[in-house]
């Protein structure tokens, strides 16, 4: 950490602050310029409060010079983490698709989507038993009822799967789930992630849509440092200006976050898209900057589905997709 300090500052202001640094167990160096003095802070200085310095009125500016997810971020942990979802490894070369419906509406639905997803190529199937919306009035999802029917068709296909959780009560009932999953609406609902840090069991979560990308790595800081490492990012897309999508897929946080933290990074395409035909360009937008996966949403009748219909995938048009992010892959791996 590097503290800027006024120049007129007095050598008794500077000493109780070199002596406050030396009481929290770190060390420090001066060096007097012609505009300013520098203080540098030798040692591990994470927990050291920030804006206990900043607000001291001699201090011009306090930089960190580390970033502050020690667990999150590649400084101690330059390696990828591959996450293991029952099996099925995403991170670190190898690459998960992971398809369903937006939410478990029936067993029969879940199954048929399932049945399908598998056969073109998905290794976890999606379905939301939960479903946070926008507005009370619409369907929210069947509840613990949902999470029995994932449980069911998990059994009959073979398929791992996720699904969103939206309140810590209800955790004991995500036993046959697979991987859970925080949506963007609790991406920083720290006493979630809290209590999932000390669950056992992956967690997909996703980024926030007003969350920039070093608030995204603190939220999944908290599932570190809570003792969960098995951490998948998700891009799904941030609030934009433009009504014509439903989000801004950025797929710029590809890059970025893998060159931030170690942790797989998925895309989700079809809440950034809102349409269906959007949801296959950002797919192989999203591959083709780097995602260790995607989540996409398919449905058997898609004018038929309870949440999220205009951007369900036929599974047509996700057997098409799969294929195409398939050559994608093998293309940019030649
Ligand atoms: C979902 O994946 O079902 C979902 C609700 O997505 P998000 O949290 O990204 O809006
Ligand atoms: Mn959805």
């Amino acid at each position: 950490m590097i503290i800027i300090v006024r120049k007129d500052t007095g050598e008794a202001q500077l000493s109780e602050l070199l002596g406050w640094i030396e009481q929290q167990g770190l060390h420090s160096q001066t060096a007097r310029g012609e505009l300013a003095t520098v203080v540098s802070v030798i040692g591990d200085s994470s927990s050291l409060d920030v804006d206990r310095i900043r607000c001291l009125p001699f201090v011009q500016s306090v930089k960190r010079i580390t970033e502050p997810f020690l667990l999150a971020g590649r400084g101690k942990h330059p390696q990828d983490t591959v996450v293991s979802v029952s099996g099925v490894l995403v991170g670190g070369g190898h690459f998960a698709l992971i398809a369903g419906p937006c939410a478990v509406e029936s067993e029969e639905q879940l199954l048929a989507a399932a049945r399908c997803v598998k056969a073109s190529g998905a290794s976890i199937l999606r379905g939301g038993a939960f479903k946070p919306r926008t507005s009370p009035y619409d369907f929210q999802g069947l509840g613990i009822e949902g999470l029995r029917i994932l449980s069911a068709v998990k059994k009959e296909t073979g398929l791992p799967v996720v699904s969103e959780i939206v309140d810590p009560s209800t955790l004991p009932f995500y036993e046959d789930v697979d991987l859970i999953q925080v949506g963007a609406r609790n991406g920083q609902n720290y006493e979630l992630l809290k209590e999932l840090a000390r669950c056992g069991k992956p967690i997909l979560l996703k980024r926030s849509p007003a969350s920039t990308l070093r608030e995204y790595l603190m939220a999944a800081e908290y599932l570190l440092a809570g003792g969960n490492g098995n951490v998948i990012l998700c891009e799904r897309g941030v609030r934009g200006f433009d009504t014509e999508t439903r989000a801004v897929l950025d797929v710029s946080a590809l890059p970025v976050l893998h060159e931030l933290s170690h942790l797989p990074v998925i895309a989700d395409p079809s809440h950034a898209a809102g349409q269906a035909r959007y949801v296959g360009p950002l797919s192989l937008a999203a591959v083709a900057a780097g995602a260790d996966g995607l989540m996409v949403e398919v449905h058997c009748d898609p004018p038929s589905a309870l949440c999220d219909a205009a951007q369900a995938l036929t599974p047509e048009s996700f057997d098409r997709l799969s294929a195409r992010v398939r050559r994608l892959r093998e293309a940019l791996h030649d």
